[in-house]
């Protein structure tokens, strides 16, 4: 494993991970909390707080974040945040998140054919 894996991620896969967190919930008897207004609430609290490691940085110090210890250990750790809430969030409502990214990321790829989109950050026409 590279050095963007340590031992957190032995569980591998976002089901393995839906299975920890569901489980993590009912043990705490947290699922009535676990809403998915509040758990979208929670999801976007740690996206901010994401966005708060990087907010006065510029592009180039962000780049570089993760050089850091201090800092580069903050953001790893909002990273770990907003996955948690995003799985839970999915789970809750029974979304397979990852095919509902991938099925994003089909759609992208044909709004976006690499022809007409490589080298620009231009908007695709709606359709
Ligand atoms: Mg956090």
């Amino acid at each position: 494993m590279g050095s963007r894996s340590e031992a957190g991620s032995a569980a591998g896969s976002v089901t393995q991970l839906a299975d920890q967190l569901r489980s993590f919930a009912e043990e705490r008897e947290w699922q009535q909390f676990h809403t998915p207004k509040n758990l979208a609430m929670a999801l976007s609290g740690e996206v901010g707080e994401l966005l708060a490691e990087l907010q006065w940085l510029t592009p180039d110090q962000a780049a570089q974040v993760m050089a850091d210890p201090q800092a580069g250990a903050r953001v790893r750790a909002e990273i770990g945040d907003v996955m948690i809430y995003l799985v839970r969030l999915a789970d809750v409502l029974d979304i397979d998140l990852v095919g509902a990214a991938t099925d994003k990321l089909a759609d992208s790829a044909r709004r976006y054919p690499v022809e007409i989109a490589r080298g620009s950050a231009a908007k695709a026409p709606r359709s």
